[in-house]
């Protein structure tokens, strides 16, 4: 079996241990590689040639910065193949959507961040008696921790705006899906990172990402992931009043106008719904429907469902892969079968099912739609992420809107109708940090990302991913 390794100081080292433990391919339901099981001691190695590479690297012009990110996208984009297939056997996320999505979006972040080093500066403030200028100034080293569903477009994410302002990083990928920032790592060197800048290591989240939390010579952490785990890692940076930002989940409504296109609202909810099988945390999991298009929209949504092609992720034509391990898998048919229990009656989908040929031992589960369940039900607050969405019909506005809110999170949401007015008042009253009116997971890299109530604290995107992995030093003179 393949064994993966960390990258510290611009060298391929094993973990100071030797263990390993296996990562799985979930579309044959079997381990296919060794992941490095590391600890302390190996994040003392990486923060100790982070520490000594810090000076030149923050001292670098951020044009020099900007071409070592640039030359890591062109070097991701020439193997794009290599790297999709690689996601594709670690995530079960179908290939073309991994090629398209996952790697692509990868180097568009790289090249996103390049860019902004070179425009990112500070303020100047002029008054009568005062003249004042401020001076971002990078934190030194940090920490990025990142989940197991999309994994190369969040591992770079968020490393690429940390060494973007001039930080040496420490990168946590998740041991479910940790082979293509194994890859990357390898081409760190080549594309001109200066040893010790970009360091990568593997491992559980209570191993060493509970150290990487704790250590105090790591002042800021960008995490993204589960509620959970994002409240222990605040708590643990409150010790050492770290900087956090925290991106969470989501319970994301899709809420649907009488007045809405018909085709184009049900092409939108399914992608919405089932995109990554559902393990996006952006993806709408519930589907609120304006009762006089309720029947109508709800058979042509079930219709679109049941095409969705199931498959072997590594075929071109697949749209539907497997869900990420068995223990995810036994998660979401739990949650299907307590919604159940709740009073929802399935309308498509609800079970695991059976790829034949070399998947027939893969973790794959049916687009769900399930109806007739109350939004105080454990199944529409909690968070499933899976191929699972909940359709209900409400009838006023505010109904829409009261149904929206009805939930501890708040990342996403999209509102379909052809009526701009009421599109933009609802977006107004909506509890999440985006909305998308008439479309679902259009990104503009430059505008701000993140969630409120228990969808996480603080902004990503743009020059705010800039502002958080910089302190401004505020400098004045009397004029
Ligand atoms: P997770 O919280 O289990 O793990 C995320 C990362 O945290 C992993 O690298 C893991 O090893 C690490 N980790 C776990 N315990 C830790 C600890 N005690 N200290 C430090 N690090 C620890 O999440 P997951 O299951 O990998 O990902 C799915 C979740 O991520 C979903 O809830 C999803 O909504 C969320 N998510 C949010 C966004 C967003 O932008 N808001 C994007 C993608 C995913």
């Amino acid at each position: 079996m393949q064994k993966i390794l960390n990258f510290i100081g611009g060298e391929m080292r094993a973990p100071v241990s030797g263990r390993y433990f296996e990562t799985d391919d979930p579309a044959v339901g079997a381990p296919y590689a060794l992941v490095p099981d590391s600890g302390a001691e190996d994040l003392e190695l990486a923060v100790a040639a982070a520490k000594k590479a810090f000076p030149a690297w923050r001292d670098t012009p951020a044009a020099g910065r900007a071409k070592a990110l640039r030359n890591l996208a062109d070097m991701i984009e020439k193997n794009r193949a290599g790297f999709a297939r690689a996601e594709c056997i670690d995530n079960g996320r179908p290939v073309a959507a991994c090629t398209a999505v996952n790697i692509m979006r990868g180097s568009a972040n790289l090249r996103f961040f390049a860019d902004e080093a070179v425009r990112f500066s500070g303020e100047k403030f002029k008054t009568e008696k005062i003249e004042s200028y401020t001076l971002p100034q990078p934190l030194g080293v940090v920490a990025t921790i990142s989940p197991w569903n999309l994994p190369m477009l969040l591992f770079t994410w968020k490393f690429a705006p940390a060494l973007a302002a001039g930080n040496c990083v420490i990168a946590k990928p998740s041991e479910v899906t940790p082979m293509t920032a194994y890859m990357l790592a390898n081409l760190a060197n080549d594309a001109g990172i200066p040893g010790g800048v970009f360091n990568v290591l593997h491992g559980k989240g209570a191993n060493i990402g509970a150290a990487i939390t704790a250590h105090p010579d790591i002042p800021a952490i960008s995490f993204t992931g589960g509620t959970v785990t994002g409240t222990t890692i605040y708590a643990a940076a409150a010790r050492q009043l770290k900087k956090v930002s925290l991106e969470l989940g989501g319970k994301n409504p899709t809420v649907v106008f009488n007045d809405a296109d018909l085709d184009k609202t049900a092409e939108g909810a399914i992608a919405a719904g089932f995109s990554n099988q559902g393990q996006i945390c952006l993806c709408g999991s519930r589907l609120l429907v304006q009762e006089g298009i309720y029947e109508d929209f709800k058979k042509a949504f079930i219709a679109r469902a049941k095409e969705i092609k199931i498959g072997d992720p590594l075929l071109e034509e697949t749209q539907h892969g497997p869900m990420v391990s068995k223990a995810h898998m036994e998660k979401v048919l739990d949650y299907i079968g307590l919604a159940q229990r709740e009073g929802g009656k399935v309308l498509t989908g609800g079970k695991r099912c059976i790829v034949d040929g070399r998947c027939k031992g893969g973790w794959f589960i049916e687009p769900t739609i399930i109806e007739g369940l109350p939004m105080e039900c454990r199944a529409n607050q909690e968070e499933i992420f899976g191929p699972v969405v909940t359709i209900m019909p409400f009838k006023t506005e505010d109904e829409a809107v009261a149904l929206a809110n009805g939930v501890e999170y708040g990342l996403a949401a999209s509102v379909w109708t052809e009526d701009r007015a009421k599109a933009d008042r609802v977006a107004a009253k909506i509890e999440s940090g985006i909305v998308w009116q008439n479309c679902w997971n259009a990104r503009d890299l430059r505008t701000p990302f993140g969630g409120v109530k228990k969808s996480g604290v603080g902004r990503e995107g743009g020059r705010r991913a800039l502002e958080f992995f910089t302190e401004e030093k505020t400098i004045s003179r009397i004029a």
